[in-house]
């Protein structure tokens, strides 16, 4: 069977088959997706949509009719549960088994919970990862109403702007030290925290939760690891998320919270490829997962490309956003492993940058309402050169003469 399956019906699994079509590729594709939607953006449900300012049909990459037209057989409210490498076949929940030359993992990952023993289940508990969560916290973010964010990661961040700005008391607690810190440099923490306790965050870092208080199993309240109270009427739980690399696992591909995957996407198993967050790539001499909008469609694409007969190798070029109020925060590059940073002011009020060196390098930029910066820094990424440190700390330099 020449058939290409692919489970899962985010935005890597989008990109898969829009790529695969659009280079004529016009092999029978089946996707699976166990949500009821046809697929979506998630970026806006932290932001737009989560403010009521978007609906789920403008979050669509394509209405259905793009499906038909393009040959797509659509199975959605649908799970595969298991993958037979030997029968080149895979079961789905309704006990259907659909037969795979190729087979395409672009399942994603879920949000981690807090544990239930101390109160994860509780009513007025989210997470937030599909379109069904936003609704159900949308429905929830009344103002006035105090909310408990837990964790300072983008999710965490965006979520509390929202919330702020809908008029909801918001406090944030992050264990770690700073927010942001898997992700950014102290730099970059040091802007973000200023912007959200000046709209009125109770931001805590170095907090953690000891448990949450109950009242007729909805939450009414919270310790904090400081073993002070808080009374708080929803919770929002931004810590992480894991990769749904069961079924993978189950079957006897490799994988390391995620399946993983050599440049050309291909996992343990010649026949099946994985792609998105569900899938950790060799990036640096290192294994990494890369949780972004910009490494789903690029890997997917790339897959696709030799899926279609062009051998295509996958070098990442990491890109991220996050829109917090009125401010947009975009990144460039990757930053881990960076020993030395650079900030610059921008040509705004409240606008910055904050450069990475590694050895020397650079390595990434975060552009904080920069927009000039972001498109500078990126360039010189990708081409590989690395600006004078003093250059970019000097406010007078046109970053367009580098
Ligand atoms: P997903 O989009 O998660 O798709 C996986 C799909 O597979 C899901 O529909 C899932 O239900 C389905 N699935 C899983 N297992 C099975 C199974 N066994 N059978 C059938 N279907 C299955 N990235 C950015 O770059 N910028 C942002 O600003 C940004 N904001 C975000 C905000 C939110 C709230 C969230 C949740 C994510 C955000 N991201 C952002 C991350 C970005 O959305 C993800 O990196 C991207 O969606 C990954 O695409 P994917 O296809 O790998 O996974």
């Amino acid at each position: 069977d020449e058939r290409l399956v692919v489970v899962g019906g985010g935005q890597a699994a989008f990109a898969l088959i829009a790529r695969l079509r659009a280079l004529k590729d016009m092999r029978p594709v089946t996707l699976v997706s166990d949500e009821q939607s046809l697929p979506y953006q998630r970026p806006p449900l932290s932001k737009k949509y989560l403010l009521r300012e978007m609906t789920l049909d403008r979050l669509l990459y394509r209405p259905e009719s793009w499906y038909a037209e393009h040959a797509i057989d659509v199975r959605l409210g649908r799970r595969v549960t298991a993958i037979d490498r030997a029968a080149k076949a895979v079961t789905l929940d309704d006990g259907a088994t659909l037969a795979y030359g190729t087979l395409a993992l672009a399942t994603g990952a879920t949000p981690r919970r807090l544990p239930d023993s101390i109160g994860g289940r509780l009513d007025g508990v989210f997470t937030l990862r599909d379109f069904r969560d936003a609704d159900r916290l949308a429905g929830e973010m009344r103002p006035g109403r105090h909310a408990l964010i837990v964790g300072g990661g983008y999710i965490g961040l965006e979520a509390a702007a929202v919330a702020r700005t809908l008029g909801l008391e918001v406090t944030l607690i992050e264990a770690a030290d700073r927010i942001v810190q898997r992700v950014a440099a102290s730099a970059t923490s040091d802007i973000l925290r200023r912007l959200h306790t000046s709209r009125g965050v109770d931001l805590r870092e170095g907090t953690g939760l000891a448990h949450l208080l109950e009242r007729d199993g909805r939450v009414r309240g919270a310790e904090l690891s400081d073993g002070t109270t808080i009374a708080v009427d929803l919770v929002i739980v931004g810590i992480g998320v894991s990769a749904n690399d069961r079924i993978a696992q189950d079957a006897g591909i490799e994988t390391a919270n995620g399946v993983i995957v050599d440049i050309n996407g291909r996992s343990s198993d010649a026949a099946i490829v994985a792609m998105g967050d569900c899938a950790v790539l060799p990036f640096a001499d290192m294994l990494i997962r890369l949780e972004s909008v910009q490494n789903a469609v690029d890997q997917a694409e790339a897959i696709a490309a030799n899926i279609a007969g062009t051998p295509t190798l996958y070098h990442p070029k990491p890109w991220f956003w996050s829109d917090q109020y009125d401010v947009k925060l975009q990144i460039a590059g990757f930053g881990l492993g960076h020993d030395e940073t650079v900030v610059r002011a921008g040509q705004r009020e409240g606008s910055a940058s904050v450069w990475y060196y590694r050895q020397g390098t650079l390595i990434a930029v975060d552009a904080i309402n920069d927009a000039r910066a972001y498109v500078v820094g990126k360039k010189l990424i990708e081409t590989g050169s690395t600006p004078d440190k003093a250059a970019i700390e000097n406010p007078a330099t046109d970053l367009k003469s580098l």
